[in-house]
Parts: C-alpha cells; structure tokens; sequence
C-alpha cells in the first residue's frame, strides 16, 4: 500500500497589510520532504513515522509554507496548489493521501483557501479515493472541507505539542481507510460564537472542559475522532470562528448527534469569552514591581505567530517611559540590522527602529546605544516547541544595548532580518541573551510562546495592544463573517 504525503500551508491574517507572496514559501519536493521533517514534532513527521506503525510505503510529495502574513497572491495560491495538484498526479497510482493544511489559508481569489484546496484534490482523485486532512487548531473550517475529505483531524494543543501525535493519528485513519476495515463519516458544527484567541490555552479556562470532553468522547465506541478548532479571528471569511468535528465509523447520526452535544458546550460557555487584559503601562509597572523574575510580556497585538508586523514599538516605548532595566525586546527590522553592522561591535549607533511597515503597530522610535552582537540569526530547537519546528532562521541579527549605563541597567534590543514568530527560546539564546538573568521579556505572541517561555518565566503577562492581531479592537471591519456570531468582544 502506497500513500501519498503533502503540506501546503499558510496562517492568512486579512487585517495584515501585505499579501504574501510566491516567494515567501519555504518549498521541499519529493525525499526532501521527509528529511526535513522527519526529525521534527510537525504532523509531517507523525505521517512518516505512521508509515511504519501502519505499515505502508511513503511517496513523499510536496511541501509549502510560509510564515503567517497577509492573504496569498493570486500568483502564490495558483502556482502553489497547481504542484502540488502535478505532484499527486505524477505519483500516481496511489492508495491514499494524507494532507496537512493549516485551515486558515485566504488567497486573494479564494476566502477558504484549503477549502478550494481539498476541493481540487478530490476532482484530480475521484471519489473514492481515502484522502485524510490535518488543521491547525486555528482553522476556520468550511463545512464543505469536511464533506470532501473521508477525514479531518485537528490539533488538540494550543501551543501546538501534539501535532506528530495528530499526524500518527491521520495516517492510521488513512490505513484504516484504505484497507476497508473503517467507513468514516463526519459531522461538523460550528457553534456562532468568537472564541476569542485569549482563550486558546487548551490546558485552562473555557476550552479545557470542551477538550476535555472532546478526548472522552473518541473512548466511545463507535467514534473514530474528535476535534476542536478554536478558530482564526484574523481573518474576515466566511466560516470564520470555531468548528467541532466529529469522524464516526459508517454511523453518520452518531457523529452529528455528539458534533451537536459538543456545539452546545462551547455555546454555553460564551459568556466567558470577554478578555479582561492590562494595558502596555499598567503591565510594564506590574513586571517591574514583580518579586520574581523574569516576568514575560506578551505582546498581544503584534502576534508574529498570527500574521502582524513584528515591528510593534509600543511595549518598548512603555518599558523606555518607565526607565525598566534589564528587559530584552525583538524587533524586525532589516535596514536597522544593516545600519548596526556597519557601526560593527561596539559600535555606537543612533537608529530609527520599530513601526515602519505599517500604521497600527506603535510608532517608529529614535534609539540610541552599543552594537553588542552580531549574529547569522540561525538557531535549533530540539525541545517540543509550538508548531513542531526544528530549524529556526531570524536573518542577519543584532543586539544593542540601550541606556546601558552600568551592568543590568537599560535593556537589549534583538533587530533581526526575517520576521519570526518567539516559539523558541534559542531565538535568543543564540543571541548571547541569558533569559533567566534577564528582568523583563517581551514576546510577540498570544498563546503559542506559552511552550518556550513558561520554562524560563517567573511570570507572563498578557498585555492588550493595538496592532494587526489586537484581541479587542480588530485592526479592520468584517464584512464575509457570519452576521449570526456572537459580537465581538468589546
Ligand atoms: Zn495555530
């Protein structure tokens, strides 16, 4: 038995100003599939290492991602989607297919991006082909999807740990599938509420209980799976917001009647989904107050990880205002970066950083201090980290050190050359950046950094700021989501 294995990934935020383009994509074709992956905690991963717990022989396809940013271009989408149509084709004859889609894909023709995705691999396939889907758990699933594949299985984890366990899961189900010893059929319900990202943490608050229930019930007989996605607020489509998936073996009643039950749980739980969050000064006086350090500060608005800028100033000219000491903040900022290794190591440098690509993320600031490092920006992380990375890449990086009037005095800025999301805490390790001798981090993330920095954090505080992925004021209007949803929060 022949399985095929593809990824074609990408997290679109559409209050992000610039589309993403072909180029941004990080492309693997064929064995460089599964090299790259292999040694990783991503669902890719889990496919090939299911391979040999189900005992079927790999074609490894097509892989595609790119960091989160605006909607692809037309020319991404269709190039893209178009190989990996031609791999499958070329592959040919196969016996099934597992493929990984994030779930909150927008191109600029297609709002549900993965939807005309499986759409167009189930005309090349033909319908009877076993065709097995992973999400992100921040998909924005269509219900059409979940009718054209005989399987949608989405992470359970928020930060992401569990994505090589959902990936072995899917290559069971495909096996299963194409031996005919399953049937699977699947309901999904997508409850009309906004599961507000501040709520994602699958291991407190309002989605433990929903996970929770969701894990109990694939113990019952008769059900294959069971998902939860949170759902993707950043994107203004039409099935934007949460969807529960349940895979019953031939029992279609069955998993509508417990998609169903679950819908009601989480609607019943809308009214704490209304975040309650410190500002940028409120929180920097709270962290340098603080009797245990490091504390880490999570800069809401600009979430890397969600598609924003990477460039927001607006912690940084909290922490510069209240004169805070030993805090480390990264920006993105490549003509700054280029600026400081001129000056070379120990070089003084007067930089005008932060807020440059767009109007929401904080104002472009006037900083001065010491080039302290310089450094190819490449990191590795061998720990189960969100997003089951293995090779991190800032670009060509720099520290400075700012208002360093004495040792542990100012702070140290990282400017890097390539926007990263802080799901490793090597990001700035390989900086020379001691994290526990630090005072205050600041990360540009909600949920997902979560899994590198609680190991190193005295405390994280969840600050609320303006930018492309703020969780209380949406940087545009929605105008395809569904009017029905419950508003956002205020
Ligand atoms: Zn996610």
């Amino acid at each position: 038995m022949r399985i095929g294995i593809a990824n074609f990934s990408h997290e679109s935020n559409t209050f992000a100003a610039d589309p993403t383009p072909l180029d941004a994509f990080r492309i693997y074709r064929g064995q460089a599939v599964i090299d790259h992956y292999t040694h990783t905690f991503h669902e890719v991963a889990g496919y090939i290492a299911g391979a040999e717990e189900y005992d079927f022989e790999l074609a490894p396809l097509f892989s595609a991602n790119a960091t989160p940013a605006g909607p692809l271009t037309v020319e991404a989408y269709e190039t893209l989607v178009g190989e990996l149509l031609d791999s499958i084709r070329a592959a040919m004859p196969l016996d099934g297919l597992l493929l990984a889609l994030h779930g909150a894909m927008v191109a600029e023709e297609y709002a549900q991006a993965d939807g005309e995705t499986v759409r167009r691999v189930r005309e090349l396939v033909g319908p009877d082909f076993p065709l097995v889907v992973t999400h992100d758990y921040h998909g924005n699933v269509p219900p059409q999807l979940v009718a054209d594949a005989d399987g949608l299985i989405i992470y359970k984890t928020c930060p992401h740990i569990d994505q090589r366990e959902r990936g072995i899961e899917a290559a069971e189900l495909v096996a299963r599938t194409a031996r005919r010893n399953v049937r699977p059929v699947s309901a999904i319900v997508k409850p009309p509420v906004i599961f507000n990202i501040a709520f994602h943490n699958t291991s407190s608050g309002p989605m433990k209980p929903l996970m929770d229930a969701a894990i109990a019930l694939e113990k019952e007989p008769g059900i294959l799976s069971v998902s939860i996605a949170a759902g993707y607020q950043y994107a203004d489509v039409p099935w934007m917001g949460p969807s529960i998936v349940v895979i019953a073996d031939g029992d279609e009643a069955l998993a509508q009647r417990e998609a169903e039950r679950l819908g009601e749980m989480m609607w019943a739980v809308r009214d704490q989904l209304v975040p309650r969050i410190p500002s940028a000064a409120e929180a920097v006086a709270t962290a340098m107050e603080s009797s245990a350090f490091p504390v880490s500060l999570f800069e809401l608005g600009d979430n890397v990880g969600g598609g924003s800028a990477g460039d927001a100033t607006i912690i940084l000219e909290e922490l510069l205002r209240q004169k805070a000491d030993g805090w480390v903040v990264s920006l993105y900022d490549p003509e700054s970066v280029q600026q400081c290794v001129a000056a070379g190591i120990g070089g003084q440098v007067d930089l005008r950083t932060g807020g440059k690509l767009d109007s929401q993320h904080g104002p472009t600031l006037a900083i001065s201090g010491r080039v302290r490092t310089i450094h190819d920006g490449t990191y590795e992380e061998t720990e189960r980290r969100h997003g089951g990375a293995r090779y991190g890449d800032q670009g060509l990086a720099v520290v400075v050190e700012v208002n360093r009037s004495a040792p542990g005095k100012g702070g140290l800025l990282i400017l890097n050359s390539k926007r990263v999301a802080p799901m490793s805490i090597h990001q700035i390790t390989c900086m020379g950046i001691q994290p526990q001798q630090q005072k205050i981090l600041v990360a540009k993330g909600a949920v997902a950094p979560r899994a590198a920095y609680e190991p190193v954090s005295a405390r994280i505080i969840e600050v609320d700021t303006a930018g492309a992925t703020s969780i209380s004021r949406p940087a545009g209007k929605f105008v395809q989501a569904r009017k029905e949803l419950y508003e956002w929060s205020k």
